[in-house]
């Protein structure tokens, strides 16, 4: 080989083996690559995903229900207290009506979807029958809707609707109402009445007939009278919901004087009538109450006025009474009267409510407030109170109060549905 052809063939061994390097080296720097590559993207997978379970954590921790629906209305994405709302263990992916059983819900979902931009509505629905022994309670719904473009990954329009539980909000205003509503009704009855009288000892020209006009002005004073104690009732029970703890006068004092205090104000009633009237206390140490001594005469004798004016019969036995052991104080007020039918009992405690019955034979009139008072006073107290009752046989108000004042003991605390109970 000649001398060139040789250098030739040199050359192109070391240009071929640096070629080579260069491109093994390239190779090389292009698997790299791809492996950062890899990693890059296997930390930004993991990046989102710990993203979104971040983000459905803080979701799932709302106490409203989170979904957003796209516009086929197929839910894309329920937040935790959405699914406690809906039927389904999994709601994703699932249709409204997949979703939801109740159609005033599918509904308002529907509305939401159709309307355009920021949407609110308020629905009720019937509570279900494992939370209330109320077959009336009804749950309150908000539902606040709004479109968003996209939404973590899901590229058709949206629309997110948060459902909120306005039930306690929806609860308290129509009690609201209902106490207005009842306490209008009630004072415009006598109002009615006086104004009636009224007209007639005016227009009629009645005033000098002495006999007619004392007639007039004494029924007038009857209801005047009424009209005192609904507004002097209603004052005590919003004092009672206002602050209650703050507005207390706190003594101790004997309940026995309490019980004393009832029946010296209730002594001609009682004379009349012919009750007997039993007390019931421990013999050995007197019993003591920490309390506000005012409403406590008022709750006693509320109950014990109960007993008198629904029983205006012969052979009423009333039985205050009390006893303490370590953790309470159970106080009751009991009578053999004509009792309270169990359809009433669980209503009996709220306000205005009256066992009508009662009143149609034999004309008693109460402003359906007492037991309302009794029971505020009670649970102002730390206290609760229940009632059992077999019509004509004994009705039984019973009082738990713990004997640390404002800290229920166990066993002493009761729930509003547990309160009224038929005997036997
Ligand atoms: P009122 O002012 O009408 O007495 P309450 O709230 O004190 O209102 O009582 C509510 C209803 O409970 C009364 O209408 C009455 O029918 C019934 N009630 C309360 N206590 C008794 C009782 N001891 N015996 C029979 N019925 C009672």
């Amino acid at each position: 080989m000649s001398p060139l052809a040789t250098t030739l063939l040199v050359l192109l061994l070391i240009t071929g083996s640096g070629l080579w390097l260069a491109i093994a080296r390239r190779r090389a720097d292009q698997k790299n690559h791809r492996q950062e590559l890899a990693k890059l993207r296997l930390s930004l997978d993991e990046q989102l995903e710990q993203a979104q379970r971040e983000r459905d954590t803080l979701l799932d921790a709302l106490t409203d229900a989170f979904l957003l629906i796209d516009t086929q209305g197929r839910i894309r994405f329920a937040n935790r207290a959405a699914l406690q709302i809906g039927q389904a263990r999994s709601l994703v992916g699932r249709s409204l009506r997949e979703s939801f059983t109740d159609p005033r819900l599918i509904g308002a979902l529907q509305q939401c979807l159709e309307a355009e931009g920021h949407f609110n509505t308020q629905i009720t629905l019937p509570l279900p029958a494992a939370s209330s022994q109320d077959p009336t309670a009804m749950s309150a719904l908000v539902l606040d809707s709004a479109k968003l473009d996209s939404f973590a990954g899901i590229d058709s329009p949206l629309t997110r609707v948060i459902i909120r539980d306005s039930t306690a909000e929806h609860q308290t205003e129509q009690i609201r109402k209902d106490f207005v509503a009842n306490a209008s009704h009630e004072l415009r009855t006598p109002m009615a009445i006086i104004g009636g009288y009224l007209e007639n000892l005016l227009d009629d020209d009645l005033i000098e007939d002495t006999a007619t006009s004392r007639r007039f002005l004494e029924v007038m004073r009857k209801h005047s009278d009424r009209m005192s104690r609904i507004i002097d009732d209603m004052l005590m029970i919003s004092r009672l919901e206002s602050g209650t703890h703050q507005q207390l006068n706190i003594e101790t004092f004997p309940l026995a004087d309490a019980f004393k205090d009832v029946l010296d104000r209730l002594e001609s009633l009682i004379r009349n009538q012919q009750a007997e009237v039993r007390i019931s206390l421990p013999a050995d140490a007197p019993l003591s109450i920490e309390g506000d001594r005012f409403y406590w005469v008022q709750a006693l004798f509320n109950l014990v006025e109960n007993a008198l004016k629904q029983n205006p019969r012969p052979q009423l036995i009333i039985e205050l009474g009390a006893r303490k052991d370590d953790q309470c104080c159970d106080i009751w007020v009991s009578d053999n009267g004509v009792g309270i039918p169990s359809a009433d009992l669980p209503h009996i405690f709220r306000r205005f409510y009256r066992v009508d019955k009662h009143h149609t034979q034999s004309g008693i009139k109460g402003t359906g407030l007492g037991l309302s008072i009794v029971k505020r006073a009670i649970e102002a107290h730390g206290g609760s109170i229940t009632v059992q009752s077999t019509p004509g046989v004994e009705t039984r108000f019973q009082i738990k109060l713990p004997n640390r004042r404002m800290e229920p003991a166990s066993g002493c605390g009761q729930t509003d549905e547990q309160s009224a109970a038929p005997l036997g």
